[in-house]
């Protein structure tokens, strides 16, 4: 497909979409869907606020209650699914066209990735639906304790902008795998793509209410829906400043369950016998620049072993201009735009305080592409960065690297775990007595041995400390969907 050509036809529809209806919201307010490839304005997208979120919550509770979805036979569940996943990848052009331009990400990604993680996503809990069983106690023979698995109910679901789809799936999938109905609330820089996925949902036969998608703002949309008092279960992924909110919200409602998967300020660690420099130096700088830096589990603290420092970024900085941002339609581009204006304010921001606090910029540093009316950025280096710096402490979402130095593994451990957040980390070694050391002493929810960039549906993803509560992917993400019931059956045998 020639996306470029494509793009300017592309036309999207911004209604929400409940109880199976796409819909204006009840006030009938929309904003903007602007573009950052080029700043040109995309859609209108429905305004929804409490009234468009009361109605969501009550399809998908009518859904429930009647048992439309989770009272069909598993098996029928599964194929449901999968053909969801199908679809998705049968419209799978269009999605990944669509996510560049809401977004930015280069459309060969967005396609690669993005859509073909989403549907593996979906196809994978579809595949597991049948295949979980419940289990029995080893109790006294005088009674039967049946421990089942049961929907919460209604799941709400809010997501941020990075990777819309897949972070939708991760949640929608193991939620609807389970029997639960969805209210999804898309982040309001990149709401197309979850609402094409809902219509797929609905071709491929999940019954109408069971997934829904409400636009809008956080305070408008997001908070209604986290402080619903018929919302039995709060899915979040986005920062950790409204993560902290979404706990409060579910505390100060209905004690719904919250589970929230949060920023981060990955610790990549190389020593200085790491066996295969080269590759350590294409994953420091690949890894960080993969999405425009906007991956929450970006290595973006890199720390080299002091001896060694020099010869990788030297290295380093030779892959950077195979990094300078394009046309994010173009096959060839691989960093595109940032999300918006002010994301990549933000970014330019961090940078400046990079600069003003001590920081020495290697590369980039500066806005790009201006002439093209989008929002671009320069992958940027610092070296010398100290670990209280802002660029060192905070969770910039952009495409700066921050590199600081250690002397051994007692120090780098220190430097890496003084960190609010603990989402990911990396060790670089040929000592497997290091390298296991260490990985056990870093507090992170995945830690990579001599790679950045492994990863799979079949295991879990989620960080320690402020970097969130609970894990996607993996079965263990049916804990966070479903209820432990017990029954207790008596048995008074006559034999
Ligand atoms: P954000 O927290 O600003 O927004 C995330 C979502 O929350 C959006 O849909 C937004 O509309 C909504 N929201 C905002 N305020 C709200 C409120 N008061 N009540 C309810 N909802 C509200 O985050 P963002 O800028 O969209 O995303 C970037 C963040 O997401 C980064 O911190 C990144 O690390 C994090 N993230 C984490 C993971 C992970 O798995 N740990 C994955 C991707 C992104």
């Amino acid at each position: 497909m020639n996306t470029v050509n494509t793009a300017p036809q592309t036309r999207f529809d911004g209604r929400a979409l409940i109880n199976g209806q796409r819909t204006a919201s009840v006030s009938g307010e929309t904003f903007d869907c602007i573009s950052p490839v080029d700043g040109r304005t995309l859609t209108t997208v429905a305004r929804c606020a409490e009234a468009d979120v009361d109605a969501a919550v009550a399809a998908a509770r009518a859904a429930f209650e009647d048992r439309r979805w989770r009272g069909l036979a598993p098996a029928q569940r599964k194929r449901i699914m999968i053909r969801f996943a199908d679809l998705l990848q049968a419209n799978g052009d269009e999605l990944a066209l669509t996510e560049t331009l809401d977004m930015g990400k280069p459309v060969k990604y967005a396609r690669a990735v993005d859509v073909n993680s989403a549907a593996n996503c979906i196809r994978w809990y579809g595949e597991a639906v049948d295949k979980i069983y419940d289990e029995i106690a080893p109790t006294a023979s005088t009674a039967l304790a049946l421990i089942t698995r049961e929907p919460v109910g209604v799941v709400g679901v809010i997501v941020p902008w990075n990777y819309p789809m897949i972070m939708a799936a991760w949640k929608i999938a193991p939620a609807l795998a389970a029997g639960n109905s969805v209210v999804l609330k898309p982040s309001e820089k990149s709401p197309l793509t979850a609402l094409r996925m809902a219509d797929l949902a609905l071709e491929a036969g999940i019954p109408t209410g069971v997934f829904n998608v409400v636009t809008g703002y956080g305070a408008e949309a997001g908070s209604p829906l986290a402080l619903h008092m018929d919302v039995d279960c709060i899915a979040f992924t986005g920062s950790t400043r409204v993560g902290k909110q979404i706990h409060q919200m579910a505390g100060q409602s209905n004690l719904k369950r919250a589970w929230t998967e949060l920023g981060g300020k990955s610790p990549n660690i190389v020593f200085a016998d790491c066996p295969d420099l080269d590759k350590a130096v294409a994953a420091a700088v690949g890894s960080i620049f993969f999405n425009q830096g906007e991956s929450c589990n970006a290595p973006s603290r890199l720390f080299v072993e002091a001896g060694i420092k020099e010869r990788f970024l030297e290295k380093a900085l030779a892959l950077v201009p195979g990094y300078a941002p394009g046309n994010p339609l173009d096959q060839a581009t691989v960093m595109g735009a940032i999300v918006d204006k002010t994301q990549m304010n933000s970014v330019l921001r961090y940078i400046e305080s990079g600069k003003s606090e001590g920081a020495k910029l290697l590369a980039g540093g500066e806005q790009a592409l201006i002439e093209t009316g989008g929002c671009y950025v320069q992958p940027t280096i610092f070296d010398g960065v100290r670990n209280d710096m802002t660029i060192a402490r905070e969770e910039i979402f952009g495409p700066v690297l921050s590199v600081l130095s250690f002397t051994d593994a007692a120090d780098v451990v220190r430097q890496a775990n003084q960190s609010v957040y603990g989402l990911q980390a990396a060790v670089w070694t040929r000592d497997i007595n290091k390298a296991h050391g260490v990985a056990r002493a870093l507090r992170a929810g995945t830690v990579h041995v001599n790679q950045y960039d492994e990863d799979d549906i079949t295991v879990p993803f989620g960080g320690y400390k402020q970097s969130g509560v609970g894990r996607d992917k993996s079965l263990h993400a049916f804990d966070k969907y479903t209820e432990t019931k017990t029954t207790w059956i008596r048995i008074d045998s006559p034999v």
